[in-house]
């Protein structure tokens, strides 16, 4: 049996309350054995974190990784143009080598930013999922089904080819790839075909993941038609079980709400990406106050442009007190627990937290730098001060993916030499 124990730092516990412990790890289960009193384990490898901060490894619950390609390309556009004119000609030119070029970038800065584990919905899975068994990282994969606009043929095609992914990946790398079924949005999926493969999904017991009530273009079309709120829709369709959950969820009534909380559907929130979109806020406290499982998501990186969750998590105590107009709204404690316990819940992982039994996955951070001295309360530094860059070590699955800043299953300089080289192919390919 193989153990890793991660001494002499500072421990952020379930409670939310930092102790001075270690951690000692499996690595062959890929668990958390023990979180125990300085000094009370020893006889194990050692990863040193001392003088530092170990967190549970965070969770990206909603992200399109290879959408890193994108970065910069287009901005400052609302989400519906933005998508027709920028987005949807070029990823109609991707290939499978760019999508397994762009996910390796956007992994190595996931793992670079202390990130462990990622849900992602989009094309040429089975070259995520590849990513992820090479790379080491945790994934909750799912093919984007889209209907409206497209051949009939076409479109079945598509959600077929969903659930073959799906049915074949999961327990993929390990188990570390797990799958999910991913109908892309209420508003880009006809009903017959919501009507015609949702059942399917369900029989293959894969949880369902869409994005819902992005923007009030996306909620009123459905209001006219329907006569009903997007998500009174969804749950008519089934879409809303306890394994569902949805992206975004910026535009929802109390009726929404509640729905969600009695259905057991979690909400992951994406708050840069409402921001930069001019989406509008989420009202995240209502929803934590109704009783919702709230998680966080980058988004893709066109629409962030960075894939940091401690950007998320700042964004998300901040917005989240505009939102409800009140200072105390997502306190520090929550905003972590966002990226934490709340994404991994999402995602139905039992990662982000640390405690026995857990699966090994953690990030250690530095405290030694002018931003996050003095050290009143490392929770506040967490959500308010801390970066991606402030990240030492990476630990998934009880395997070190980052040792002291040091990539250890990604060649950084060849992951962004390709992922260079295929964003410029592929849009010189959209520009022809
Ligand atoms: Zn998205």
């Amino acid at each position: 049996m193989s153990d890793l124990l991660v001494s002499g730092g500072r421990v952020l516990r379930p409670s939310g309350t930092v102790e001075r412990a270690d951690v000692l790890l499996d690595q062959d289960a890929g668990s958390i054995t023990a979180v125990d009193e300085p000094g009370a384990v020893a006889g194990a490898d050692e990863l040193d974190a001392a003088g530092g901060l170990v967190i549970p490894g965070l969770v990206n619950a909603h992200t399109h990784v290879a959408m890193t390609l994108f970065r910069g390309a287009a901005d400052d556009k609302p989400l519906d143009a933005w998508l027709q004119e920028d987005i949807w000609p070029v990823e109609a030119e991707l290939r499978a080598e760019d999508v397994a070029a762009g996910t390796r970038l956007g992994v190595a800065e996931m793992v670079r930013s202390g990130t462990t584990a990622f849900g992602d919905m989009y094309f040429f899975m089975d070259e995520v999922a590849a990513v992820a068994a090479e790379t080491g990282v945790r994934a909750r994969l799912g093919h984007g089904c889209i209907s409206v606009g497209r051949p009939e043929t076409e479109a079945v095609a598509d959600f077929e080819e969903g659930l073959d992914f799906a049915r074949e990946y999961d327990g993929h790398a390990d188990g570390r790839v797990r799958t999910m079924f991913t109908p892309h949005s209420l508003t880009t999926v006809d009903e017959a075909h919501f009507e015609t493969f949702l059942p399917r999904a369900r029989e293959a017991d894969l949880p369902v993941h869409f994005h819902a009530n992005e923007t009030t273009d996306e909620v009123d079309p459905i209001l006219e038609e329907r006569g009903q709120r997007p998500l009174a829709w969804a749950d008519d369709l089934g879409l809303l079980a306890e394994d569902s959950f949805v992206a975004h969820g910026v535009h929802v009534d109390e009726t929404e709400i509640d729905r969600l909380a009695e259905r057991g559907t979690a909400v992951v929130h994406c708050p840069a990406s409402n921001m930069k979109l001019a989406s509008g806020m989420a009202p995240v406290q209502e929803l934590l106050d109704a009783g919702v499982t709230v998680g966080l998501g980058t988004d893709g990186a066109a629409s962030n442009n960075d894939l940091d969750m401690f950007d998320e998590v700042r964004d998300a105590a901040m917005l989240g007190k505009l939102a409800a107009d009140d200072a105390s709204a997502v306190d520090a404690h929550t905003a972590v627990r966002l990226a934490t316990e709340g994404s991994a819940a999402a995602l139905g992982v039992d990662s982000g937290r640390l405690e026995a039994g857990a699966n090994a996955d953690l990030a250690v951070l530095d405290l030694d730098a002018p931003h996050l001295t003095p050290q009143h309360d490392l929770v506040s530094h967490l959500a308010y001060a801390a970066s991606g860059s402030d990240v030492r070590h990476t630990v998934c699955d009880g395997q070190v993916l980052m040792r002291d800043r040091e990539l250890t299953t990604i060649d950084l300089d060849a992951a962004r030499q390709a992922a260079e080289q295929q964003a410029r192919a592929l849009f010189e390919r959209a520009a022809d």
